[in-house]
């Protein structure tokens, strides 16, 4: 076992760190010009088609090196909300193309969509079919050679944006997993209307809205993964993000843990610096064995992923490891930098903001625990004898 990265992902991190900080810098607020530029450049540095295949323009990296470079965007860079809208478009848009998609499509969407040209969006989630996915709407009906979708999709991420969305609707009688189909579908094609963005506490930069369907013909060559996928294909697409989107979280934690080490030892109180105090070096301490132990439950997640294994509960357990220490963290960097600590726009009161949303997406943590539940096998087991 080693726990060391090879030496060119240790170069690649340190680059990344250097170009996040440098040019992905933003104002925790979302501005779409704005947002549009750093993507052009995050694009042309390689990192929006990470883990594509060499032939469409991508890095072909594993999940392990998706995870370093993930958490080098999350160090580098303050504004969560890019570096979550990147990882959006990579692991639940991209990556179900690559394993799902047609040579045809792989060829006509992949290149752009790691160079920048483009962004994508995925929508699964409904106003009524959260956690229940299988209770959604939205459905898409076979007309000649097109189908036609009608529905209304929430909370998706980079709608605003998007020049491609992953839609997912109802096909067969009754839903269930075979009853779902994933559609690509254009921006701008008639019926498809995109809500005005949300208001959220946390993610600001990363733009989310809802996404209304009203007669959408899409042609059946834009079927992902064939008739009855839609549940695979959405698993797919969580097995990576589950696992490598959360490395922005690390990283953030590792900057805001940086930064509240630097304040310990420049804040003094009662003539000594405030880490000299056992409650707030205690404290700190605790931090660290958070972001630690989150760190290593990823990377474990991440390598079960490289080496092909059946994922779900590592990047189940990482995912909750993750965003609970994230919350965790934010609410101790508050707590070590005092009144400082709640003023607005702080490090510390922004990775609270940025880290309470990880516990709904990609599946809550609750349904995580159920997943974890299922996979061990708990209250499905024969009851034990007792004599
Ligand atoms: C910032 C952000 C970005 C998102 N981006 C996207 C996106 O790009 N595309 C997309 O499709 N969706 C996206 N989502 C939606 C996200 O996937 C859903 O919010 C999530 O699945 C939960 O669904 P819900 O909000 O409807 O909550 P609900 O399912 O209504 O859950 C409400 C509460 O009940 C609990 N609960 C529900 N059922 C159970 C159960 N069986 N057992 C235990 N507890 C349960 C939940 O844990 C939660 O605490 C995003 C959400 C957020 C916050």
């Amino acid at each position: 076992m080693n726990f060391d990265l090879p030496p060119d992902t240790e170069a690649m991190c340190e680059a990344l760190i250097a170009f996040a900080h440098r040019d992905l810098g933003g104002t925790d607020s979302f501005v779409a010009e704005d947002f549009r530029r750093r993507w052009m450049l995050a694009g042309k540095q390689g990192i929006l088609g990470a883990t594509v295949p060499e032939q469409y323009g991508g890095s072909g990296l594993d999940a392990v090196s998706a995870v370093a470079l993930m958490e080098s965007l999350g160090h580098g860079t303050s504004d969560t909300g890019f570096g979550f809208s990147v990882a959006a478009h990579l692991f639940a848009c991209l990556m179900p193309i690559v394993e799902f998609g047609t040579p045809d499509q792989q060829l006509r969407w992949l290149p752009r969509l790691t160079s920048g040209e483009l962004i994508a969006a995925h929508a699964i989630t409904e106003p009524e079919a959260g956690s229940d996915i299988f209770a959604m709407r939205t459905t898409a009906e076979l007309r000649g050679d097109s189908y036609v979708l009608n529905g209304t999709k929430a909370f998706t991420t980079n709608a605003p944006v998007a020049d491609v969305f992953v839609v997912q609707a109802v096909t067969g009688p009754g839903g269930g997993y075979f009853g779902l189909t994933s559609f690509i579908i254009e921006a701008g094609t008639p019926g498809l209307h995109v809500g005005p963005p949300y208001d959220k506490v946390g993610l600001r930069g990363s733009p989310t809205s809802e996404v209304h369907l009203a007669d959408v013909h899409v042609p059946v060559d834009n079927v992902l993964g064939g008739p009855g996928s839609g549940a695979a294909v959405f698993s797919g697409s969580m097995k990576w993000e589950r696992t490598c989107l959360f490395g922005i979280y690390l990283g953030a934690m590792q900057r805001v843990l940086d930064s509240t080490i630097e304040f310990a030892d420049e804040r003094r109180q009662f003539g000594s610096p405030i880490g000299e105090f056992q409650a707030v070096s205690h404290r700190i301490v605790d931090m660290v064995a958070g972001v630690e132990s989150a760190r290593l439950m990823l990377y474990k997640a991440a390598d079960v992923l490289t080496r092909g294994g059946d994922g779900e509960l590592w990047s189940a357990l990482a995912k909750i490891a993750v965003s609970e220490a994230a919350v965790q963290l934010g609410l101790d960097a508050i707590g070590v930098r005092g009144g400082l600590g709640v003023t607005t726009r702080g490090d510390a009161e922004t990775l609270l903001r940025d880290a309470l949303p990880s516990r709904i997406f990609s599946g809550t943590n609750d349904i995580q625990k159920n997943n974890i539940a299922r996979v061990l096998g708990i209250g499905r087991r024969p009851p034990v004898r007792r004599r």
